[in-house]
Formats: structure tokens, sequence, C-alpha cells
């Protein structure tokens, strides 16, 4: 079961390496990331498989290609297990794990916030011409300004603004940033100020006395170290193009054949976007503050959905792992040249897919290849 020996290489060799590209103390403080079993503290791996989801199928493969270490984005062990018995799914799994020597490793949240990680994947769907993590991970990052963005369908806001606020804006040390007619809604523009979180707040209701305020936004700005890590990512692209574009885009290169979509109001398909957020796997409470043209990630409630459409951003939605799946292709060749050794075989499950089906995809013969 366990190939040749002989071949094999240490699995902390290889966990170095993986550590190398992902520290775990990346990860998120409720994740359960790392080696989550290791069958003996010897053990040799000559065959790894990775995959998305470790469910019982991925399990019968791993058995089948003989792997000794299975890389699980997903981690199998997420909250405790009191016992390992045959009686549900998730316990057989650990137990044949145990069984049969396999180790299992799962990186989750590390490779969510990693540069390069999955992430980034995702956002390489598009050429853009900035990338930058959503919220910017603490450890080489320190908060330190603040900016308020307001939309408003008021036409004179700049006006308005100038001559009512120009003054005590200088006085409260606030900097104007931006202002623009808003590339989301045509029927509003936009400003943004900086100053500290203190006063951008004092001063929203200052800003709805004299104007229509559509939405705003208090956003934290940070000081970048020298990594640029962090949750989700938001880009900016080299050329704005539509959002049926952004759409065709994203299918060929998950290589899915179906999107959900959600319109932002007033907007069409043929609408030109510019910004794109990105979270893979479950965003929709990431995406929540962010204000960009187009939201892309793998589910999100349909609450979170409304507010975001109301906010003036498209959502794409590819369910859940479809937003993920494809890192490991690429994960393949990060391990292959990091391990560069020829007797370890790394396979990427083909058994591992979304559970959710669009049926108007599938070609249904009959209820058996279906139940699959
Ligand atoms: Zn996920």
């Amino acid at each position: 079961m366990n190939g040749d020996k002989d071949k094999g290489i240490f699995l902390k060799t290889i966990t170095d390496k993986l550590f190398e590209f992902a520290p775990t103390s990346m990860a998120e403080s409720w994740d359960n990331v790392g080696i989550l079993v290791e069958p003996s503290n010897e053990c040799l791996v000559s065959n790894i498989l990775l995959t998305n989801d470790l469910t019982e199928d991925v399990m019968d493969e791993a058995l089948e290609i003989s792997a000794n270490l299975i890389i699980s984005y997903h981690p199998p062990i997420f909250t405790s297990l009191k016992r390992i018995t045959n009686s549900n799914w998730k316990e057989r799994i650990i137990a044949r794990c145990i069984v049969n020597n396999i180790a299992i490793f799962s990186p989750h949240t590390s490779w969510d916030v990693v540069q390069g990680g999955v992430n980034d994947w995702l956002a390489n769907a598009f050429e853009y011409e900035e990338v930058k993590p959503l919220t910017i991970q603490k450890s080489n990052a320190i908060k330190s300004k603040y900016t308020l963005t307001v939309e408003s369908t008021d036409d004179n806001l700049f006006i308005k603004i100038g001559e009512t606020y120009a003054r005590s804006f200088l006085e409260m040390d606030l900097k104007i940033l931006m202002v623009e007619k808003s590339t989301s809604t045509s029927m509003s523009t936009k400003f943004t100020v900086e100053g500290t979180e203190e006063i951008l707040k004092k001063i929203v209701p200052m800003l709805q006395q004299n104007v229509s305020v559509l939405c705003y936004y208090i956003n934290p700005q940070y000081t970048i170290g020298d990594e640029v890590s962090g949750v989700g990512r938001i880009c900016k692209l080299k050329t704005p193009i539509t959002i049926m574009e952004a759409v065709k885009k994203l299918k060929k290169y998950i290589g899915i054949s179906f999107v959900q979509l959600a319109l932002a109001r007033k907007v069409t398909p043929d609408h030109l976007i510019k910004t794109i957020a990105f979270v893979a796997g479950s965003g929709g409470s990431l995406l929540k503050n962010t204000y960009c043209d187009l939201k892309i990630t793998g589910e999100a409630s349909h609450h979170d959905i409304l507010d975001s459409i109301h906010n003036g951003s498209s959502v794409i939605l590819t369910n859940h792992s479809n937003s993920e799946r494809g890192f490991l292709l690429e994960f393949k060749k990060i391990l292959t040249s990091k391990l560069n050794n020829p007797n370890v075989q790394i396979i990427v499950s083909s058994t591992d897919s979304d559970p959710l089906k669009i049926l108007q995809a599938l070609k249904i013969k009959s209820t058996v290849e279906f139940s699959h």
C-alpha cells in the first residue's frame, strides 16, 4: 500500500518545503492547519495526492495510487473528534489513513493569505495593473490611516463640499484623495478623503446635512511590510472590460461551464468594469464592506448579495470549491520544483470536485449516473 519505501523521502522534508511556501502561522486563528494525521514519526513519502476536499471518493483514489501523503486544502479534521470509529464518513477517512499509513496535511487559510496562493491564482484570471489584499495580514502591516468614500447622486457634490467643507477639512487634517464620476453607477459621483477613523466617523452626519449621500465606506489603509499577504484580493484592471467578458474569462480560467451572476442596480451585462475583488471559497461577509465594480467568490448569502448590488457591485458566484480547486495544478508545479526529487510523485486528484452541479450542464442519461 505504501509504494516503494526505498524511494520515498521523509515527511519532515516535505513539510519543511510546505512551510517554506506558506508558514502555518499565516493561517487564521480559528483554523486547523498543518499535519493533521501522522501515522508514525518516520513516515516515508513517495506518492503525494493533492485534493481540495478529502471525501470518501478521494480516499479510495488515495489507496489506488498508493499515496503516503494527502495534502487536503480544506482540513478533514476541523472540530474536535472524540472518537475515531467507522460510523461516519469523516471518522472513517481518518481511520483508513492511519491503518494504511497515510499522512494528512492541510494548509487552508495559510494558502489563502500567502502571496502566490489561492486568491492570487484566482485574480490571475484577469490582466490587472495592480493587485493587493482586501485585508493585509496584521503581522506585516501597520494600520495607520483610514479613508472615507462617499457616493452621491448629487451632481454638485464637489461644489458643495468645496464651498461648505474645504476649510473644516483642512482644520481637521483631512486630505481629499479622489473625486470622480462613479464607474459603477453612471448617475453618481464619489469622493474619498483620508484621516483618522474617529474624525471620518464624525464628518459623515455633517455631509448628510448638505449632500444626498447614496452610500459611504470607511476602510483602513495600511503601511505594508516586506510581504504583501492577507485575506482576499482586489485588483485594478489594465483595461476596463464588460461584465459579460469577465464572466467568460472567469469560466474559461477556472474551467467551469456556468457561474451565477447578480448585477448591480442599474447595471447591464455590457457595463464596463475596472475594479474586481476576489475571495476564494465563502466570501460574502469578507466582501461586504468592499467597494469595487465586481466581486468574485465561491458562495455568498442572499443578504450579502443584496447589500452588494445595492452598493454598486455586481457579484459572480462559482460554487464554493470551484473558486479554490484550480490552484492545486499551480501548487503541483510549486511543490515539484521545491522538492526537486524524481522519486516523489505528485498527483492532483481526479475524483475531487464540487458537489453542486448545474443540471442544465449535465448530460443525465439515468438517475444512476447522476447519483455518482
Ligand atoms: Zn473553502
